[in-house]
């Protein structure tokens, strides 16, 4: 018999799928170039893929986290993984928004710049650390997972993890049920992130031909600053925590997060990746469900060092724009409520952009300028989101490899899907 004939299905599937969305990032971005605002005719199609993502978000990390704390046994190593996690999460961000700091203060965007603006805006409220901590535990947990308060579901789902395995035996056939849900929503991760290279083709080309060079170019170089210090906080800050702190290959976890990585930067929500994120950690890092579930989650919600960056980049620009000297003192101040301000922003387009008010307002900037970054503020969002999920994936890299929970068979594998 003849072997058979390589069919075109068979093509498709050879190419790993980070290729296919890179390939859709790409040719998003042409046809943005070639058709202008017309390219919005594939919107749709991205708007399809993130409502699809959106929908594994509750049921995915529910199931993941009782799921992986059961298979720990171990509430102390719980506590003992969220101290962690938190630490990781308020060190890098406060290194984040001082590179922001630091590049603006080099590259100096706003100086110079003639750009009038005067809506005027209202500032927003920063969080206060208490109404956060009263916030976490859920009233009614079919509540928060109808509103997918995610911080709330991980509470409940420790809580409900930790008691079924106190009850041993019992709890086996619930642990058994959501095993088995798990898996099922591993596979229909998996079936909706084959449709991702669509996805993002349709995002980015709407993004690409919605942002005229009229409309960016005076602002080029306060984008150049935003993404070059991203840039920077991913290469130096995490590749070298990684490498410091947890002796690992950063070549590898920089491979292994790729799909993450496009997709948040073209759907311009870490929420809305998570699934893509936990996909990545568990499949191509390595790191076990019971941290990945947790840490990851946690992460989208409350770490957002891109965001973090961006406010120390925006809030100087605005500073050099309208002329104002900022003192040290000032510098603090935006490093402490810009990382407060980060916690508090939504892992959805466009949150940073309202609560860079709260950093502008603590400085006495005007709030009006907001006006000026808003035009081009979903170029931004791009960047800011995929430093977001960026910081997730690697500390939950360093936390799985501090608990040995990181398979490193795994993680070293070359081939990445
Ligand atoms: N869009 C960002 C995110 O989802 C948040 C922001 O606007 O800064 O992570």
């Amino acid at each position: 018999m003849a072997p058979p004939s390589p069919s075109r299905p068979n093509l498709w599937r050879r190419i790993p799928l980070w290729q296919k969305i890179l390939a859709g990032l790409a040719l998003g971005v042409l046809a943005g170039a070639l058709m202008g605002e017309n390219a919005s005719v594939f919107k749709p199609i991205g708007d399809i893929f993130i409502s699809a993502i959106k929908m594994l978000i509750v049921p995915l990390v529910f199931s993941t986290l009782i799921v992986g704390i059961t298979a720990m046994r171990d509430p102390q190593k719980m506590g003992r993984i969220g101290l962690r996690t938190i630490a990781l999460y308020l060190i890098t961000t406060a290194f984040a928004i001082s590179i922001g700091l630091l590049a603006s203060t080099i590259f100096q965007p706003g100086t110079g710049l003639d750009l009038s603006f005067d809506k005027p805006v209202q500032a927003e409220e920063a969080p206060s650390l208490v109404q956060i901590l009263v916030d976490l535990v859920p009233q009614n947990p079919i509540d928060a997972l109808a509103e997918g308060n995610i911080l709330q579901i991980i509470v409940f789902a420790i809580g409900l993890g930790i008691s079924l395995t106190l009850i041993g035996e019992k709890g086996e056939p619930v642990v058994r049920l959501f095993e088995s849900f798990a898996e099922a929503m591993y596979k229909l991760t998996e079936i909706v992130m084959a449709f991702a290279p669509f996805g993002v083709f349709g995002l980015i080309a709407y993004v690409s031909g919605n942002y005229g060079l009229d409309v960016l170019l005076p602002l080029a170089k306060v984008i150049g600053v935003a993404y070059l210090a991203s840039v920077l906080h991913v290469l130096l800050v995490y590749t070298g925590l990684l490498v410091l702190l947890g002796r690992l290959n950063p070549m590898r976890y920089l491979s292994g997060i790729l799909d993450a990585l496009v997709v948040a930067y073209s759907s311009a929500s870490s929420s809305g990746t998570l699934p893509v994120s936990l996909r990545c950690a568990q499949r191509n890092l390595g790191v076990s469900e019971g941290v990945s579930g947790f840490v990851l989650p946690v992460g989208a919600t409350i770490n957002m060092d891109g965001t973090a960056i961006y406010q120390g980049v925006v809030a100087l620009f605005i500073a050099q724009l309208v002329g104002v000297d900022l003192s040290l003192m000032d510098y603090g101040m935006i490093i402490v409520t810009g990382t407060l301000a980060s916690i508090g922003t939504a892992g959805v387009p466009g949150a940073g952009l309202i609560m860079l008010s709260i950093v502008l307002a603590q400085v006495g900037l005007p709030l009006e300028a907001i006006a000026v970054i808003a035009g081009i503020d979903r170029i931004l969002d791009m960047a800011r989101t995929s430093v977001n999920v960026a910081g997730d994936l690697m500390v939950t890299t360093l936390v799985g490899k501090s608990e040995g929970e990181l398979d490193m068979e795994v993680y070293n594998a070359t081939s990445k899907d």
